[in-house]
């Protein structure tokens, strides 16, 4: 360690303090410096300690922390009015409940096929309960009056299929079988340049504020709509006074997206194009020029829950190549299309076999068994899966580094990321020049530095798995909290149990 032996203890700890507040840990940070302010200090605190966890004291919850834990244990009505029967100093009445619930939804509107709030309330009143739990570090950061407040947000939508029910719509030609779901994450509150709270977990779902739920089929047409209503909104976004020294201004990102709506937003026809440089399937080997050619699209990101899937499924297909020795992109002949099949078999057998992993294998209604999971799995399992599949063991290391760091919500060094994502390209290319990249690959390897470049967050910390949790969950609170008799009922409940996500 350097840095030990360089560095005075002081300096340490009051960095390590410094760093703690900046990611939000505001607790350790107290800690620290409690400690270290004289010398028998620490065996004080360790006393207290001691005493404390062997005294009991109780104290009743607040309506919001009995919420809280009501939430988050998942309790029916009934079993919470059985806990708060036995422990009546500690918990309070289930009614209390009730109100502090009314409180986390935002003014909305809803109806059979439609739940809706306005941007501006949504942000306004994720922004107050923000600061309602932060209040002791925004009297500090207000002792100085110029301080101006920024607030980051990432936002997207996306469509899933749901469980169809048996419920008449009032109107004709409404279904129930898909919803597109648009939401919102707060990721950072900004004062100045400094950070007074980080997003502790970016990818839960309990930070992922649904903006407008619809029961519709996703396809261009609506995604551009959404995208065009919430742009519309975010335009005269105002600031959210919380006193009179604490204005919040909104940033948002329309980062929580799949290529299928980066597509439709940047009206890229073919899901062979790129939607960054333009260039199509057959020119993505060519490496020469990488500029990006529409700067406005940059601004819509990458995804990296699907990534890690994309990058999974290139290798399969180019394995099944490798393996029946076709070197070529396109496949035409009836003798090679065989080759190919009998070689995916012997693939998956020992995918099977060695990694206990089904791959490629359709699923009963939908997809197939190429999930996040069994993607890791062959990742973390490299040397294997270059044996099974046949692919340079050096290559497949080299995409699992680059997952592992666009995911990781670090701050990424751009210039060692951008050579190594470029090394990797040259790296393909002169290996199976034969196979063009898939569109996925390309936009990783040509153009992640410069996404991240214009990034004002690590682009782990942009992604979308919020939402995509918020889709499985939607299917469940439809299923189980919710009142069946009627359509509009139905989407109260859901929209106004869970859904809305409480923020301490
Ligand atoms: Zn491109």
């Amino acid at each position: 360690m350097e840095h030990r032996k360089n560095v005075p203890v002081d300096q340490l700890t009051y960095a390590a303090q410094m760093s703690h507040r900046a990611m939000g840990n505001n607790d350790v940070a107290r800690v620290i410096k409690d400690i270290t302010k004289s010398p028998t200090r620490a065996a004080k605190f360790r006393k207290a300690a001691v005493i404390g966890s062997n005294t009991t004291t109780t104290t009743k919850h607040t309506p919001e922390d009995a919420l809280m834990i009501y939430t988050e244990a998942d309790l029916t009505m009934s079993q919470y009015e059985v806990i708060h029967q036995a422990n009546k100093d500690i918990y309070p009445c289930y009614s209390y409940l009730q109100k502090a619930k009314l409180d986390c939804y935002p003014p909305k509107n809803v109806s059979e096929s439609i739940a809706e709030v306005k941007l501006q309330d949504l942000l306004d009143h994720t922004t107050l309960r923000l600061c309602k739990y932060l209040e002791p570090v925004l009297r500090q950061c207000t002792l100085d009056e110029n301080n101006e407040f920024t607030l980051m947000y990432k936002w997207g939508c996306d469509g899933s299929n749901q469980k169809q029910y048996k419920q008449k719509f009032e109107e004709e030609g409404n279904s129930d079988a898909n919803i597109f779901l648009s939401s919102l994450v707060p990721l950072r509150l900004m004062c100045g340049n400094q950070i007074i709270w980080q997003n502790p977990q970016p990818s839960s779902p309990r930070f992922c504020r649904p903006i407008r739920i619809r029961f519709i089929k996703e396809n261009k047409d609506v995604t551009n709509e959404e995208i065009q209503y919430i742009d519309n909104q975010a335009q005269d976004l105002e600031v959210t006074v919380v006193n009179a020294n604490v204005k919040i201004k909104h940033v948002l990102f329309p980062t929580m997206v799949d290529g299928k709506v980066c597509n439709a937003a940047t009206a890229t026809t073919s899901t062979l194009h790129c939607y960054i440089c333009g260039k199509t399937s057959k020119d993505f080997n060519d490496l020469s020029s990488t500029k990006p050619k529409r700067t406005e699209t940059i601004k819509f990101r990458l995804s990296i829950l699907h990534a890690r899937i994309r990058f999974f499924e290139f290798c399969l297909h180019l394995s099944y190549k490798l393996i029946a020795k076709v070197h070529k992109s396109r496949i035409n002949d009836e003798n090679d299309k065989e080759k190919i099949q009998m070689a995916k078999v012997k693939i998956q057998k020992e995918f099977k076999d060695k990694l206990d992993l089904l791959v490629d294998i359709p699923k009963v209604g939908y997809g197939n068994t190429n999930d996040g999971n069994t993607s890791r799995r062959f990742f973390e399992n490299e040397d294997v899966a270059a044996s099974i599949t046949g692919i340079n063991v050096e290559l497949i290391k080299k995409f699992k580094i680059i997952l592992e760091v666009l995911s990781s919500g670090f701050e990424i060094d751009l210039e060692k990321f951008s050579s190594f994502t470029m090394s990797t390209a040259k790296m393909y290319v002169d290996l199976y020049s034969w196979q063009p990249m898939s569109p996925t690959v390309h936009k990783i390897l040509v153009h992640s530095s410069s996404v991240i470049a214009h990034a004002l967050l690590p682009i782990g910390q942009l992604s979308k798995e919020a939402a995509e949790a918020r889709n499985k969950h939607f299917r469940q609170y439809r299923e189980s909290y919710s009142r069946k008799f009627s359509r509009r009922e139905c989407n109260e409940d859901v929209d106004v149990s869970k859904l809305t996500g409480y923020l301490k």
